[in-house]
């Protein structure tokens, strides 16, 4: 990809303050992007800007959408990348926890691009790339409600891409394993034995270690890339191998 492939482009990230979103925002920014960060908490270094938006919330989602558009005159990128995460089986959450886990994982990308469309329509370089998860395809233990919302975003990144590949804008989606990000970090600290923890995680990965959010930022970008005009509809694994490959475990 060319250093600055995304030179006049404006790129609007949510949940662009902290982990994966804030690697994909600073490397818009370094290939050329005026990028606008989305977040409930927007603190960002310069050159991102931020905006305080819930996306769980329609009217905050509008109000910040107008404002980039005030501010920048233009969207052309949209990257749905604000979610949470949610423990248990099946039956270890309420009807609450489980509105509330959909309501900011799928239906946050729904508000987002909803507001962003009428923009993107005018984009010669139209794409959104939205922030699936390993747990879309596989099986892991203790995350029914959490891979029920990130299967709803790999289907639904399919069928947008289909409702909007005439009007020019492509839509895909990635998976990334277990990423060393502050949110990982919670959920090591959360337990019992934080370092068999990580030891447990680290040796799901074909590659022996966790994914780093610079290599899921890398992804997201080769799909936003004007340069990447026929992919769209797709999901991209950034996993370490941990959904295709069948490893030996690593020797203790
Ligand atoms: P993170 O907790 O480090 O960052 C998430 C950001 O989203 C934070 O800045 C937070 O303030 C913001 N946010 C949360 N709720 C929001 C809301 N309602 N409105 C606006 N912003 C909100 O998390 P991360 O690990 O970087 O994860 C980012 C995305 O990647 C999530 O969608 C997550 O499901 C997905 N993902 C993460 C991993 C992983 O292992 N870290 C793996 C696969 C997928």
């Amino acid at each position: 990809m060319s250093a600055h492939d995304f030179d006049g482009l404006v790129a609007v990230v949510t949940g662009g303050a902290s982990g994966i979103g804030l690697a994909t925002a600073l490397e818009l920014a370094g290939r050329g992007a005026s990028v606008a960060v989305l977040d409930v908490r927007p603190d960002v270094p310069a050159p991102l800007e931020g905006f305080t938006a819930d996306v769980s919330d329609r009217g905050s989602v509008a109000a910040a959408i107008t404002a980039v558009g005030d501010r920048f005159g233009r969207i052309d990128i949209v990257i749905n990348n604000a979610g949470i995460g949610a423990s248990g089986t099946v039956a270890d959450n309420g009807d609450d926890e489980w509105a509330r886990v959909l309501d900011i994982n799928v239906t946050g990308i729904a508000r987002v691009s909803t507001a962003a469309l009428p923009w993107l329509r005018e984009s010669p370089a139209a794409a959104i790339v939205n922030t699936s998860s390993i747990a879309a395809q596989s099986g892991l233990p203790l995350r029914a409600l959490y891979s029920a919302s990130k299967g709803a975003v790999l289907a639904l990144t399919r069928a947008m891409a289909t409702d909007h590949v005439r009007e020019g804008i492509r839509v895909n989606c990635v998976c990334p394993g277990t990423a060393a990000t502050p949110w990982v970090t919670r959920l090591l600290s959360a337990a019992d034995d934080p370092e068999a923890e990580l030891a447990a995680l680290n040796a799901r990965q074909a590659i022996g270690r966790l994914v780093t959010p610079e290599e899921v930022a890398k992804a997201i970008c080769y799909l936003a890339s004007p340069l990447s005009g026929s992919t769209t509809g797709t999901a991209l694994d950034v996993d370490g191998g941990a959904t295709h490959l069948r490893v030996r475990p690593i020797p203790a």
